[in-house]
């Protein structure tokens, strides 16, 4: 059994773990630290040191030294509004480069403790990161050596690392994920061991960072730079979650002048407060996206170093009005997630099935500089939709399709992801059918096919960066087409989620079957088998019938209860024997 790590590439500090006899485990670094800052220090001739000897070298060193990189990766440049302290194109390097740097590192240190090579890993992200980041992040493990198993967001890694658990349970919670540089809210459903992800909001601008910055700032005699205290702020702050007041000296910090300030806990709540509150919005969001009344949540678990701070305690308390969870190590919960997910991957952990759901629409443009959605956000992955279109003009040789991601309305505020060019042989106006299929993967990873099915044949894409004109005519007429086709699309979405359900229930159902042949009664077996074959019937009908399939999945979900109770209970026997417990 080849071993499988559990990455959390954090913007500020990151951790490396494996399951171990059955344990998620995390791994501490050679300082016997089990957080490594996510930093890397570039010498002159371009090697580099990684980690808290880099963060050392952060005040005398800054324009060579590397922190947060996560806030840039994945990114176009100019994109975005935080400025880093250093230019990455005078040190020559790029953001999966120094992510690679910090991957190489966590690996080392893994390699260091099990005193063996391991080359696969799950890596977390923010549940905010899009299409591109997700794929910088990839390549990045890749970079590294690493072959990367399955990217996880962060807030299901959480959400999983506090449920181990309580697999028999059936509830919602939220996941408040207050870090360095990134928040995250997330609303999910666990129940008979499935997590999956209501829905996630967030701000990747917005985290610990910026809390060090405006005590910097405000401590900061006038003229001088606020960057020169923000370590010293940052030592404070951590003081502060646990004392009433602290002091902040820093005695000749410019070779002359002494800088010495008592900061009680009341003032550094004044300053904060204000970006603590920017949380609340996206709170009340993930809520209303997942359709879930605060009164209805089971837990809210905070995770992430910032959560340390009481009064973010506080003002969970009072938007989420309850106490959170704070059972989870705020530090370490999502790379104990990230572990755990490993371990279900590599075979170590059983029983556990992860659902994730896109963090962003995904759509193409249509009339008028539209965005025509065809995976709304929020849905679960892995996940497939489409539309059908056809040629807008007589003798039209080919037809282009951009490819976007966002919530805006108008295509021009969304962000394009690419261009496709679907040649197909001239025709009479309307001759033309083009399906355009969005699939996404378990990673998250989109995938965009543009098929000419008229011709029955698949077309080779090519995803062009140059910009092509877009005629007006064609996209209205593309748009009046994709109207007229709306009822059959939508009934064949229906079906394409009814199917991609039946396929995961069909070989669940069958290895429960074996696992559990004796314990099942005659008559238990006959329905589940008759069920099954009614969804084998319908899912093989040549013509797609999406409301037989979705009942005869219904029913197949109702006959196998009794067996789905008993996977759960042997699953939380293993969880309770791992933790030496019974
Ligand atoms: P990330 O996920 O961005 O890598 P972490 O979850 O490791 O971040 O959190 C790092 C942030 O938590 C930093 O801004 C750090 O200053 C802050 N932090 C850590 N411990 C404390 C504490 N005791 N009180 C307040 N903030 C803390
Ligand atoms: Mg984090």
């Amino acid at each position: 059994m080849s071993l499988i790590l559990g990455i959390d590439l954090g913007t500020t500090n990151s951790l490396v773990g494996v399951v171990d006899s059955g344990f998620p485990i995390l791994l501490a670094n050679e300082e016997g630290q089990r957080l490594t800052p996510s930093a890397v220090n570039y010498a002159a001739d371009g090697s580099c040191i990684v980690g808290a000897a880099a963060l050392r070298k952060r005040a005398l060193d800054p324009k060579r030294t590397v922190t947060s990189v996560k806030r840039l990766i994945g990114r176009r440049s100019g994109e975005g509004d935080w400025q880093p302290p250093y230019q990455l194109s005078e040190i020559g390097t790029t953001p999966v480069q120094v992510s690679a740097e910090i991957l190489k590192l966590l690996k080392a240190i893994a390699e260091r403790a099990l005193e063996q090579p391991v080359n696969r890993a799950v890596i977390t992200v923010p549940a905010y990161f899009n299409d591109a980041q997700r794929n910088a992040t990839k390549q990045a493990g890749e970079l590294a050596g690493l072959t990367v198993e399955r990217i996880v967001s962060e807030p299901t890694a959480a959400a999983l690392a506090y449920g181990l658990d309580k697999l028999s349970e059936r509830q919602k919670i939220a996941v408040y994920d207050l870090g360095g540089g990134t928040f995250d809210i997330s609303v999910l459903e666990m129940r008979e061991g499935i997590f999956q992800v209501l829905s996630t909001a967030g701000d990747t601008q917005l985290g610990g960072d910026d809390i060090d910055r405006a005590i910097a700032e405000s401590i900061c005699p006038t003229g001088a730079d606020p960057a020169q205290f923000v370590e010293a702020a940052e030592a404070a702050k951590k003081r502060l979650s646990t004392e009433d007041s602290t002091r902040i000296d820093l005695p000749f910090y410019d070779g002359s002048i002494s800088l010495s300030h008592e900061i009680n806990r009341n003032d550094f709540e004044k300053l904060v407060r204000p970006l603590i509150e920017r949380t609340r919005t996206h709170c009340l969001r993930a809520l209303s996206d997942a359709g879930v009344k605060p009164d209805e949540l089971d837990a809210v678990i905070l995770v992430g170093g910032s959560t340390r701070i009481p009064m973010v305690r506080r003002y969970v308390a009072e938007i989420f009005g309850r106490e959170p969870d704070i059972s989870q190590n705020p530090d370490e919960a999502v790379a104990l997630g990230a572990v755990i997910q490993a371990g279900i991957l590599s075979g170590s952990l059983k029983n556990v099935l992860l659902l994730d759901v896109t963090p962003l629409s995904l759509g193409i443009e249509t009339f008028g500089g539209l965005m025509n959605t065809i995976i709304p956000r929020n849905t679960t992955i892995p996940c497939k939709a489409g539309e059908m279109f056809t040629n807008a003009v007589t003798n039209q040789q080919d037809m282009l399709i951009r490819v976007l991601q966002g919530e805006r309305e108008l295509a021009k505020d969304n962000w394009e992801l690419g261009r496709i060019v679907l040649p197909f042989p001239a025709g009479a106006k309307g001759s033309a059918r083009v399906g355009v299929q969005f699939t996404i993967d378990a990673n998250g990873i989109l995938q965009v096919l543009a098929r000419d099915t008229a011709t029955q044949t698949d077309t080779v894409l090519e995803i062009q960066n140059t910009a092509v004109d877009v005629d007006d005519d064609r996209v209205e007429q593309m748009i009046a087409e994709s109207v007229e086709y709306a009822f059959e699309d939508m009934n064949e979405r229906v079906w394409t989620e009814a199917k991609l359900k039946a396929e995961e229930l069909l070989p669940a159902v069958d290895a429960a079957l074996m696992q559990f042949g004796d314990a099942v009664s005659d008559d238990e077996r006959s329905a589940i088998m008759t069920a099954a074959v009614k969804v084998r019937t319908s899912l093989n009908a040549p013509e797609h019938d999406a409301k037989a399939l979705k009942m005869a999945n219904q029913e197949l979900d109702d006959a196998t209860q009794e067996l789905a109770v008993r996977l759960v209970e042997r699953a939380m026997e293993e969880s309770l024997l791992r933790r030496g417990l019974v």
